[in-house]
């Protein structure tokens, strides 16, 4: 079976999550080919099995090449020890029984925290959106049996108290959203950066200390007002990375945006391996 049929396959399956991004009707799978409501709004399946139902121009400076650096790197274990800790925070809260678990991951990207997650529990429909199709492109080629799709979090296309779990791991978030997708017993986990998250990098392409420092004590701010809080978690350690990752670890951030190319070769020539540090604040909270 091809990648189109299979998430066509799947997306009928659940396609009562669906709604339309532009009118808010359900929609259906027609043909197994397309995504179409109630007032024939319709949208395709794209041959790598992924949809598109952005309904406006929308741009964003996330590029192929920043989520074929972050694939490199998730595949090289750099997020395994989030990704378990995040599956038995899962676990442990969801108290899972024969229902399917609905996973939704907001900003997933090329989808490697959302496939490694899923992969970990089972009975999981994992559902990915980004607003950037390079991302999505990348998490359909490498991951089938995942609904993916390109989406506005501000007009996401799925109904109400749809989902059990929702992941935000670095990434934007839309609290609005988030409790009008999360059911009641819902949980919304956020991953944000602490203040010595890839430090080895923030030291070298910012040149003023204050930019070389990052407080989320805003972000926390926001994600309390929005939700209940329930539990807070923090996941540090140290990653040793063999020259060659090093590249791909610094194109999978936007901190590599403000680095001229030659700060960039300048740290890759006086490195063999780097100690990178993984610091993480994991926030878990109900509507
Ligand atoms: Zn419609």
């Amino acid at each position: 079976m091809n990648k189109k049929m299979i998430s066509a396959k799947l997306i009928n399956e659940f396609e009562e999550i669906f709604q339309c991004p532009l009118c808010t009707s359900p929609m259906r799978i027609v043909a197994f080919k397309s995504l179409v409501c109630s007032n024939n709004h319709t949208f395709d399946i794209a041959k790598y099995g992924y949809v598109n139902l952005i309904t406006r121009p929308l741009t964003t400076r996330y590029d192929k090449e920043l989520f074929e650096s972050r694939k490199i790197i998730a595949e090289n274990g750099f997020f395994e020890p989030l990704h378990k800790m995040i599956s038995e925070l899962i676990k442990n809260e969801m108290h899972l029984d024969e229902e399917t678990l609905k996973i939704l991951d907001a900003g997933c990207g090329e989808g490697s925290h959302l496939a490694s997650i899923k992969h970990k529990i089972v009975k999981v429909l994992g559902v990915g959106i980004d607003i950037a199709k390079e991302g999505i492109l990348v998490a359909a080629k490498n991951h089938p049996n995942i609904i993916w799709c390109v989406a506005d979090l501000a007009h996401s296309p799925f109904k109400s108290n749809t989902f059990d779990v929702i992941l935000n791991i670095l990434s934007p978030a839309n609290y609005r959203e988030f409790r009008r997708l999360l059911n009641d017993k819902g949980i919304l986990i956020k991953v944000i950066p602490r203040s010595d998250y890839l430090k080895e990098l923030r030291e070298i392409f910012f040149d003023e200390p204050q930019k070389q420092s990052y407080s989320n004590q805003k972000i926390i701010q926001r994600f309390n007002t929005g939700f209940e809080a329930v539990d807070k978690f923090r996941l540090s350690h140290n990653i040793s990375l063999s020259k060659s990752l090093i590249p791909p670890l610094i194109r999978m951030t936007p901190l590599s945006w403000s680095a001229t190319e030659e700060k960039v070769q300048a740290f890759l020539e006086k490195m063999s391996s780097a100690e990178i540090t993984v610091d993480l604040d994991i926030l878990v909270g109900k509507k």
